[in-house]
């Protein structure tokens, strides 16, 4: 049975950024303000997110790991009204199948912190109480040490740290009013956001100066389509190896290959070919349209509507690129 989940969770979890990305999402969640995340080895020797949110109740930390378990969820109809970002129960269990994970947490309630090993979905040796702050702090050790196959398909530290850098980078700038802070073991910061901040500023801290002058705003509802869309689009060609496209559905990190072909089309006609863009999409949809149930192995989100929310999400784009631009 645990090789079967072994496997299982070795498909959820493709590289440590995956793992993060849940990790990330479930300190949201729990309504942090601030999320410290610390790597090692591009997070496959270890990876640990501190967060100063609500924390694990002791009394569930013995349930926490195992499949299915999840405070998200409390009847099917609430799959069509998501508004957390968990609601599988699976992070956490994956996660356990394949790295060593420890959970450190502590209730504003709670006199002291509690910290747990997990294996294979269930708690290894006793919780134990010790100190620490309110928040949780979760600890993955030896990422993929019992998939080999994953190990091997898995390029350079390096590249799965930049992968990591992506993720905080896009969560940080989505989430302007949390605190963000990365970096590598013993090594100086490489992302630090402020609580509080804004997108712009953010992008500024991440992506430097010469794309956060050039952003520039769009807005759009449309009511007949459930659809609602901020975001920061650049005018420029700035000097990245290649565009960044950062796309938020209903406040989750997705990919959609037919947006960004949409946003490449329109950058095509509109900036000088081979030009490199800096686009950051936040787009609400009603949720019962939007398949959020999708493997997560599928970074593809899926909605209703496809090719009319397409549409004018390039006719917002197009407009304002030309307004500029004449
Ligand atoms: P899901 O997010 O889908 O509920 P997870 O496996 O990601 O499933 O997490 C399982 C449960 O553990 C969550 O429902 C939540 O109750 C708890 N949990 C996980 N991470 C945190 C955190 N950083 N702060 C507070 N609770 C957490
Ligand atoms: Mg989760």
């Amino acid at each position: 049975e645990n090789v079967v989940n072994r496997i299982a969770a070795g498909e959820i979890v493709q590289r440590p950024a995956n793992a993060l990305k849940e990790l990330i999402e479930n300190s949201l969640d729990a309504h942090a303000t601030n999320i410290i995340i610390t790597v090692k080895a591009g997070g496959l020797k270890y990876l640990q997110i501190q967060d100063n949110g609500t924390g694990i109740r002791s009394d569930s930390l013995d349930i926490v790991c195992e499949r299915f378990t999840t405070s998200k969820l409390r009847e099917y109809e609430d799959l069509q009204a998501i508004n957390t970002y968990g609601f599988r129960g699976e992070a956490l269990a994956s996660i356990s199948h394949i790295a060593h994970l420890t959970i450190l947490t502590k209730t504003q309630h709670d006199k002291c912190a509690y910290k747990a090993s997990y294996e294979n979905g269930k708690l290894k040796g006793p919780v134990k109480a010790c100190a620490g702050n309110n928040g949780t702090q979760i600890t993955v050790e030896d990422l993929f040490f019992n998939v080999i196959a994953r190990k091997k398909a898995l390029r350079s530290p390096n590249e799965e740290y930049t992968h990591i850098m992506e993720v905080v980078g896009g969560y940080a700038i989505h989430n302007s009013h949390v605190g963000f802070h990365l970096k590598k073991f013993g090594e100086n910061t490489d992302i630090k956001t402020p609580i509080k901040s804004s997108v712009v500023e953010n992008v500024r801290i991440i992506h430097g100066n010469s794309i956060a002058r050039e952003l520039l705003e769009i807005e759009l509802t449309d009511p007949t389509l459930k659809l609602s869309l901020h975001g920061y689009v650049t005018n420029v060609n700035y000097s990245h190896k290649k565009g960044t496209m950062l796309l938020f559905i209903n406040h989750r990190l997705v990919d959609s290959l037919s947006i960004r072909k949409a946003v490449d089309s329109v950058y095509a006609t509109y900036l000088p070919k081979n030009a490199h863009s800096f686009v950051y999409l936040s787009l609400e949809l009603d949720p019962r349209n939007v398949d959020v149930n999708v493997h997560p192995t599928k970074h593809e989100v899926q909605f209703l509507y496809e090719e009319q929310i397409i549409d004018r999400i390039k006719t917002v784009i197009e407009n304002k690129l030309l307004s500029c631009n004449s």
